[in-house]
């Protein structure tokens, strides 16, 4: 039977271990801090927990277009909401330990390096709490799993106290709604939390070092989202590089490059992750980091020593959990020799918990320039759509690309609200590379939003 031993219990890890024991492997999972991994415990799950709660106020305030009036005062009781965040993170991490031990999978709590490919050191912690405890054991593999994930950039000008200068990771100890929270970084992270607590109600500034929110994204849909942040009244200052952070009493004040400072109650941190890859004995043993630390990796996973794979944000492929499980599935795959997958960033959906919201898949517009494809684009305003004016949605849209000529879904945009569902119509069609007329021949229910994803198909019908 083959022992395959995983390092981290993240997407990355867990869902290789599920795939391992289904496959007949005898597996170990070592987990340092609780079943879930980042993910579960402090990123994606806890962040849109509390977005589902500034939605819900988001959509309150506008209930009088609906017709129905709110009282003004509507609030969030931020204690509540983070009691509830952290309640259901633990029971998703419980959750998950409870499918790994119905599969039989051993899960030892502790900290593990490679001491080579074949044998890695794991130093348990004690019962009562997280610190290691007892004398190192080794554990014989044959194939090992690194699947450690990454954790916040700080920058030693602008040390979280975990009060007020906060990672993401400590934001869910706030008891109150910061009455001014400033979050540095506009990338997907920084506006998510920046939509989430003006969604709260609490006064935000969101200090961007690009021209514009979210660069990298489709610029269509940053463009918008940056309007609706200013028209929700947020302030975003663009071209303005954090210097440093430091805090005042009761206050912080971020420091530009430029010299002006922004004062607020909270700062907010978001300033991209570094690979948990240090500590992990991986120069020792040969294994092949890029400049920035994250473990070098081909399509199936492989790193450049073999029976050693890894998975998910230890190596910076694309940082989202459904892309770390991926993963995690598919060096499982290769090293039992079951049928193998490469990894297809082409064809991976992902989502921006803003409100509105953002999804896309396949090719960007900047792929497709950079590769000079020659493809056709559509963009459908939601506005338009019958459902979204019932439901008094006056922002978003639906953006497909093609193929010119053969009129393939080569990929696609939505922007609006649950955004993350409605594009997976387009996921499919990428996928499976339907052609427009395809995806437009498919019915869709009237009134709904999906009938914009098929009507913006059926505007791009190949003459
Ligand atoms: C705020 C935020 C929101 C996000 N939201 C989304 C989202 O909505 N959708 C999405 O797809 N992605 C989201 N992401 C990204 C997603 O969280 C990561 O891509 C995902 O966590 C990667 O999974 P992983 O298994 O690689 O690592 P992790 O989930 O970080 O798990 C790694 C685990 O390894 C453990 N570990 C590390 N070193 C050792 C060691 N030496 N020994 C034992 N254990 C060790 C760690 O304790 C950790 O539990 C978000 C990220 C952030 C920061």
């Amino acid at each position: 039977m083959t022992h395959v031993v995983i390092i981290g219990g993240g997407p990355g890890g867990y869902e290789a271990a599920l795939v391992a024991a289904r496959l007949g492997a005898q597996v170990t999972v070592v987990e340092r801090d609780g079943l879930g991994g980042s993910t579960v415990l402090t990123d994606c799950v806890p962040s849109k927990t509390l977005i589902a709660t500034s939605d819900l106020l988001t959509e309150v305030e506008s209930s009088a277009e609906l017709g129905v009036e709110v009282p003004r005062d509507v609030r969030a009781d931020l204690a509540a909401v983070n009691d509830r965040v952290l309640r259901l993170a633990l029971a998703q991490s419980a959750d998950i330990a409870g499918r790994l031990d119905r599969e039989g999978i051993e899960v030892v709590r502790g900290t593990a390096r490679l001491l080579s490919a074949r044998e890695v050191e794991v130093v348990e912690a004690s019962s009562s709490d997280q610190e290691a405890s007892g004398a190192p054991r080794v554990v014989e593999a044959d194939a090992v799993i690194l699947a450690t994930g990454a954790h916040p950039r700080v920058s030693p000008d602008a040390l979280p106290d975990g009060e007020r200068i906060l990672t993401w990771e400590q934001v869910y100890a706030l008891r109150e709604i910061p009455e001014h929270m400033i979050v540095v970084g506009s990338g997907v992270t920084g506006a998510e939390f920046a939509s989430a607590y003006n969604g709260l109600d609490a006064h935000v500034t969101l200090v961007s070092s690009r021209d514009r929110v979210l660069p990298g994204e489709d610029e269509d849909a940053a463009e918008l989202i940056e309007d609706v942040f200013r028209e929700r009244g947020m302030t975003v200052m663009g071209q303005s590089r954090m210097a440093s952070v430091r805090r005042e009493g009761d206050q912080v004040v971020v420091t530009l490059t430029d010299g002006r400072e922004v004062v607020g109650s909270h700062c907010l941190l978001a300033l991209g992750s570094i690979p948990n890859t240090a500590d992990l004995g991986l120069e020792d043993v040969g294994v092949a980091l890029d400049d920035a630390g994250f473990v070098r990796v081909d399509r199936v996973s492989r790193t450049s020593v073999p029976g050693v794979y890894a998975a998910g944000d230890c190596t910076g492929v694309l940082m989202l959990a459904s892309v770390a499980a991926q993963q995690g599935r598919i060096a499982v795959a290769h090293l039992l020799g079951d049928a193998v997958h490469p990894l297809d960033l082409q064809k991976v959906s992902s989502n921006i918990f803003t409100s509105p919201e953002i999804a896309t898949v396949g090719l960007s517009q900047r792929a497709i320039d950079e590769a000079g494809l020659h493809v056709d684009v559509v963009m459908l305003p939601l506005a338009t759509n019958a459902r979204a004016k019932m439901q008094g949605v006056r922002h978003g849209f639906v953006k497909l690309f093609s193929r010119r000529g053969m009129g393939v879904v080569v990929g696609g945009v939505v922007v609006g609200p649950r955004a993350s569902e409605l594009i997976h119509a387009v996921s499919l069609a990428v996928s499976a590379s339907l052609t427009v007329d395809q995806v437009a021949d498919a019915f869709t229910v009237y009134p709904s939003m999906s009938g914009s994803v098929a009507e913006a198909a059926r505007s791009l019908h190949p003459r």
